[in-house]
């Protein structure tokens, strides 16, 4: 099976609406816009599995995709400056909150942030709530197509400068791009060693011995 084989299986509003599954899931989180949808499209190779959309907010549920028929890959809303009314919004944050703190599958958080851009004060304080709620999670600055080299490399330590600040421990800083497909790679390779080991199928005696001795019917 391809490593991005991969399919649309739901989307839950709250906690209670996700699937009943045992699988390992890892999800994606970001401000609107970040480029979260474009990442999923590149992870799994498609087109369209994630509707990619200039409008902000636009995705509002806990949206799951099997991959690879092993784990689940888990899309969050964007947090930030959705675009629905302050009651919506806040309800909406109840609901990614408890999927995030309550999940037992969740395995592993994805915190994107725009590497265009210096280290934003609601990701930090963000990832710094993921902290206190021992959430284990990574940092992947996306669009790094749109940065120069050597920009590209100061802006990673600006990153780890704040991290230092805000006393944040993410397990990685992953660099991708969407446009050229940097860091897909990695992303998976990393997955790949959360997961439980694939257990190995035992050998049937039947397929030991393929050759059946068909003595006995011979025997009168
Ligand atoms: P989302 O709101 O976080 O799902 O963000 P989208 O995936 O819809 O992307 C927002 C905008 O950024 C779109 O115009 C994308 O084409 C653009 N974008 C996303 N990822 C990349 C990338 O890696 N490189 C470049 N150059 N543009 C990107």
């Amino acid at each position: 099976m391809s490593k991005h084989a991969a399919t649309f299986i739901t989307s839950a509003t709250d906690l209670a609406g996700c699937p009943d599954s045992s699988l390992y899931e890892f999800a994606l989180v970001g401000r609107s816009n970040v480029g979260k949808s474009s990442l999923i499209n590149m992870l799994t190779k498609s087109k369209d599995l994630a509707k990619t959309s200039g409008v902000p907010g636009k995705t509002r549920l806990i949206n799951y995709f099997l991959i690879q028929n092993r784990w689940h890959l888990v899309d969050l809303p964007g947090y930030g400056y959705a675009q629905i009314s302050k009651s919506a919004r806040e309800k909406f944050n109840v609901e990614v909150s408890d999927y995030l703190v309550n999940r037992e599958q969740l395995k592993h958080v994805f915190c994107l942030v725009d590497s265009q851009h210096p280290p934003m004060e609601s990701d930090l304080s963000f990832m710094a709530w993921m902290e206190e709620y021992q959430i284990s999670y990574s940092a992947v600055l996306t669009k790094v197509d749109r940065v120069k080299a050597n920009a590209l490399k100061t802006r990673r330590e600006n990153f780890i400068a704040a991290f230092e600040e805000y006393q944040l421990h993410p397990a990685k800083v992953f660099t991708t791009s969407a446009k050229s497909g940097t860091g897909s790679g990695p992303l998976f390779d990393f997955i790949q060693s959360k997961l439980p080991k694939a257990k190995k199928e035992k050998k049937s005696k039947r397929a030991k011995s393929p050759h059946v001795n068909f003595d006995w019917m011979k025997k009168k």
